[in-house]
């Protein structure tokens, strides 16, 4: 099929100056000069260019969150809540907007509302609901309280693959506690990000309480992290770059709110659910093209129904629609040629190492451009192959068996990650054992993620991270603990 150009347009051009990005509350090119081209990766297409930004430009930004500080910190907490609810007005009200530049951006198909104005509204909320504790005293006239302060600069760096909601869940809850932010935002997909902080701006959110700088990793992400006038960071992406920012947050002792990725079981029991199992977990791992962290990536099933599973799974595997965003599609394409060199080498180590391909396997037929894999299954899956252990931020499921629950529970396990798992399985006792069993920042049972549930908190255990977002703990995570004592006998 030749990729078309998409019949939904957006003028990319008309949202911020070309080759700009936003620091102290200008549009400004990068002091370099220098810039980089964002794509639209159904096509290829060039959206815009941003600042290719250096050391200088961090330095810039981060000076101007600085001098925002003292003002911001002082702006009463419910008035810091109103702007947020502004923002999240506008927001709402550039929903289409919005959702067309990230779709453009991330090559994602329509996924329903926006959730940005809905997180910015919770944050919201809790600007003014950080409390403190009064303290007893062994005196009568002593007391003692605590104060819940925020840290000053915090800087945030964001991964491509959900622009929007990345940008709101870290600089959401780091202004409502009165700290200045500067974002770098993936190299591959900035855009969302520079349009939800003009959005800001517009909102009445001052000049430098958020800034963007935009350029590659190694150039903007790591220089911020080791700023001595950062005071705290967020760094939302993969571990082996994790790593890297936390060194530089321990090479002058700043805090790190670290949210990295997954390999999220879906334990199917001999007694699950599995009308809903079975297209939920399908979606799980097609949604965005399998490029979520909490992607549903293991199905560790009750050998007894195993077969029932991997053959309900491969039919609706066959039944996902590939295709440019633009189109009546379910998946949409890789972010870049390099994600889709990862997805497809990762196919191939399944296969080496001895896996079945049930569907899928390699490139869509048809597609003249764009970055598009086939959704796949592997059965036949041990737990010590490539396909089980490492996160392949594709629409590549494998299926693992297990004898009974304890071998389940290992498998689950079984892995460095601990984001986020599934049980399926109508015995609630079952259900109860595995949910505290688990070793993951989030366990639901019999439907995926929070489920519905509004404000739960989401992060990782062992190598998925720590920090909690999108919950009433995430704002504490913003802020740093004082102890008032006040002796009245002066
Ligand atoms: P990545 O680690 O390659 O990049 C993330 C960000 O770090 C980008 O902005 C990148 O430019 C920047 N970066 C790269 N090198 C850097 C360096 N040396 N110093 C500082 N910053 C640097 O990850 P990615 O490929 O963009 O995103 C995919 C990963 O993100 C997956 O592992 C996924 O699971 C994870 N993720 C996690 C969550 C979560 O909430 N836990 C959410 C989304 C994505």
């Amino acid at each position: 099929m030749a990729i078309q150009e998409a019949p939904e347009t957006l003028d990319v051009q008309s949202l911020f100056p070309e080759g700009t990005q936003l620091i102290g509350g200008e549009w400004v090119a990068g002091r370099g000069a220098s810039t980089l081209a964002v794509e639209n990766p159904a096509t290829g297409e060039v959206l815009a260019h941003v600042p290719r930004s250096a050391a200088d430009d961090v330095a810039d930004a981060v000076t101007a969150a600085s001098d925002a500080f003292p003002a911001w910190r002082d702006t009463s907490p419910s008035r810091r809540g109103q702007l947020l609810l502004d923002w999240a007005a506008l927001c709402r009200e550039h929903a289409g907007e919005i959702d067309l530049l990230e779709r453009l951006e991330v090559g994602r198909p329509k996924w329903g509302p926006a959730p940005m104005p809905g997180i910015l509204t919770f944050t919201a909320g809790l600007a003014d609901k950080a409390t403190g504790h009064t303290l007893p005293s062994h005196f009568p006239d002593v007391i003692g309280m605590t104060l819940r302060e925020p840290y000053g600069v915090c800087g945030s760096i964001i991964p491509w693959n959900a622009p929007g909601p990345n940008t709101v869940n870290d600089a959401g809850p780091a202004i409502a506690m009165g700290n200045t932010v500067v974002i770098k935002p993936a190299e591959d997909a900035p855009l969302t990000c520079l349009l939800l902080v003009k959005l800001a701006l517009e909102a009445g959110i001052p000049p430098g309480v958020i800034n963007v700088v935009t350029g590659y990793g190694p150039d903007v992400g790591s220089p911020l992290a080791a700023h001595p006038l950062v005071n705290h960071m967020s760094f939302t992406g993969s571990p082996e770059t994790g790593r890297r920012v936390m060194e530089a947050c321990a090479s002058h002792l700043i805090p790190l709110h670290l949210e990295l990725g997954g390999k999220s079981p879906q334990v199917v029991l001999r007694d699950a659910p599995l009308d809903k199992a079975i297209p939920t977990i399908a979606r799980s791992i097609t949604l965005n093209t399998g490029q979520i962290c909490a992607a549903g990536s293991r199905v560790v099933v009750d050998s007894a129904i195993r077969d029932e599973v991997v053959s309900g799974l491969a039919d609706r595997f066959r039944q996902v629609r590939v295709g440019p965003w633009y189109e009546d599609v379910d998946m949409g394409p890789l972010i870049s040629a390099k994600q889709e060199q990862r997805v497809l080498g990762y196919l191939e180590s399944g296969r080496s190492e001895g896996a079945r391909v049930v569907v899928g396997g390699g490139k869509p037929s048809g597609f003249d451009r764009g970055y598009f894999v086939e959704p796949t299954i592997f059965d036949g899956v041990s737990p010590d192959m490539r396909i089980a252990q490492e996160e392949i931020f594709g629409p590549v499921l494998s299926v693992l068996s297990s004898g009974d629950e304890e071998e389940a529970l290992r498998i689950a396990n079984g892995t460095r990650y601990g984001l986020v798992a599934s049980v399926w399985t109508r015995d609630v006792g079952k259900a109860v054992r595995l949910a505290r069993r688990i070793e993951a920042g989030q366990v639901s049972i019999n439907t995926l993620w929070s489920g519905g549930v509004i404000g739960a908190p989401f992060g990782g255990y062992k190598s998925s991270g720590f920090g909690r977002t999108v919950s009433a703990e995430s704002i504490l995570d913003y802020t740093q603990v004082k102890s008032v004592i006040i002796d009245g006998r002066a």
